[in-house]
């Protein structure tokens, strides 16, 4: 009997390595693309962009699925391989299994079916929601549902199949984890809000809708941005409609940002959000560059990084006692009569509205609930796609008390489902509840936490993120690096208690 001669460990990893680098390479011209095709690519040619965009993507999915890739995995993941690997090589390899096996059990021609259904399901979205016509895009969900569920059988789970798309977003999460936190949440967010609609002082935040020149606003985002930490000879700031963080590299992290005249909240916040996603990425420790680590832990774990930048950082009365003196040099007519606490108060206004991305820090919350058990029904059959508006409005007023006029202010605003992205909603939560109880664990390894912000002094604050959190990249799944950092699973009582503290205190309750 012939035996296979195995390849010595070094090979292997050497094989492994290279391989590793072309994917992640592929991926940071991707993500050059894509940003190129968003900020500075002329109309004319962005369509040609998509489409190079579109045949790399499929060479790095080649690339994962490879037979080579195959028979690395199945080297490295044997017991004598395993324990002579160190950390990093381990984490490199549960990545790439992670999506090998997923992959490789979704049949061919059910992936290419479903690539051409979410590119019509877009282009029916956008129909749709232009013309307020859920008809239009109905079929397409309805496809969109029945694929998602029939992945969620193949992927597999254990007690509810929502857990199997959760997993693609927040790996390791599952309904029966997040239900009670949820739970929790929405319970305290409604009492809370309820409690300020009726006895809450009124804040002046039609402040920000005064007329604040573009040019002054840029100039005073450019002032901040790397005040609060961001590396701008490792990155850029610039202007799209819909703001966004893109790391080509640990060296090269692109922000956007919106300036809108009439709304000087828009880029201020913009800007610090997503600072918090580019910071992080800065952050990631640089021997992992040019690997599959080179990226956060999670979707929820970046939200986290960006929320706590905006708002328990960039919304707290210590952060504008340093900046706001700044802010009315830069706009002295519009804020000459605007004293620091007013205007505190007013960056944290709290006013139920149709539209998630407009959300206040509270109300946000509740968004996202709502499409969680939109999504979580539909998976298990419980809800049909058909009865989406009315269970929207529905929701929509027993949690905000608002009721949208139009199915394109409801269930019609967001793009997620037309590109079959259930599962995604939860993230943006989850950054909350993550940023909230990071925030307790900051505050006690830093007593003067506080006190830096007020004298805006960052290094020290973001030097702790990097330690605790930013350095690691991808090693850590998001719950051993919550667990890593805050000593516990992730909990609902600190984002609880942070609200009650914040808005008691803001709206004088
Ligand atoms: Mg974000």
């Amino acid at each position: 009997m012939v035996q296979k001669m195995e390849l010595p460990l070094q090979e292997v990893l050497k094989r492994f390595t290279t391989l590793d680098e072309k994917i992640t390479h592929f991926n940071s011209i991707i993500g050059l693309i894509d940003w190129d095709q968003k900020v500075m690519a002329p109309k004319k040619g962005r369509y040609v962009f998509a489409k190079a965009a579109g045949s790399l993507r499929t060479e790095v999915f080649k690339l994962s699925v490879s037979e080579e890739m195959g028979e690395l995995l199945a080297l490295l993941t044997k017991e004598e391989y395993q324990q002579e690997l160190n950390q990093v090589t381990r984490a490199k390899v549960r990545e790439y299994k992670t999506f090998y096996d997923k992959s490789k059990r979704i049949p061919a021609e059910l992936f290419q079916e479903y690539s051409v259904l979410t590119g019509q399901a877009n282009d029916a979205w956008e129909e749709a929601r232009a013309t307020n016509d859920f008809e239009r895009f109905l079929p397409y969900l309805e496809k969109i549902v029945t694929y998602t569920r029939k992945f969620a059988e193949i992927y597999g789970y254990e007690d509810h199949p929502y857990d199997a798309l959760l997993d693609e977003y927040e790996p390791g999460l599952t309904v029966k984890v997040l239900d009670p936190l949820f739970a929790k949440l929405r319970k305290a967010s409604v009492d809370l809000l309820k409690r300020i609609q009726q006895d809450g002082k009124p804040t002046r935040s039609e402040i920000f809708e005064k007329t604040y020149p573009i040019n002054k606003q840029q100039e005073f985002n450019r002032y901040i941005l790397p005040l609060i930490g961001f590396d701008i000879d490792a990155g850029r700031l610039d202007e799209t409609i819909h703001p966004f963080a893109q790391a080509v590299t640990i060296g090269d992290v692109r922000l956007t940002t919106r300036y809108l005249e009439n709304n000087v909240r828009s880029a201020l916040f913009g800007t610090i959000h997503e600072a918090g996603h580019g910071i992080y990425e800065q952050q990631i420790n640089p021997d992992f560059e040019e690997s599959v680590l080179q990226s956060g832990a999670s979707f929820g774990i970046h939200e986290s990084q960006s929320r706590f930048l905006e708002n328990m950082i960039g919304r707290s009365k210590e952060f504008w006692s340093y900046f706001y003196p700044a802010l009315q040099e830069t706009f002295p007519e519009q804020l000459e009569n605007v004293a620091l606490t007013d205007f505190y108060r007013a960056v944290n206004t709290v006013e139920p509205s149709m539209i998630r991305v407009e959300a206040d820090e509270l109300t946000y919350n509740l968004h996202i609930m709502l499409r969680y058990e939109i999504e979580k029904g539909l998976i298990a059959g419980e809800i049909e796609a058909k009865d989406l508006p009315e269970i929207w409005n529905k929701k929509m007023q027993d949690y905000l008390g608002v009721m949208p006029a139009t199915d394109s202010e409801g269930v019609l605003q967001d793009v997620h489902w037309s590109f079959g992205g259930i599962g995604y909603f939860p993230s943006y939560a989850l950054g909350n509840l993550y940023a909230a109880q990071i925030l307790r664990t900051i505050q006690k390894a830093l007593p003067d936490f506080a006190a830096l912000i007020e004298k805006g002094e960052f290094k020290q604050i973001q030097g702790w993120l990097k330690e605790h959190i930013h350095q690691y990249g991808k090693l850590y799944t998001p719950n051993e690096l919550i667990v890593k950092v805050t000593g516990e699973e992730l909990n609902a009582d600190y984002l609880v208690e942070y609200l009650e503290k914040k808005y008691t205190e803001v709206y004088e309750l």
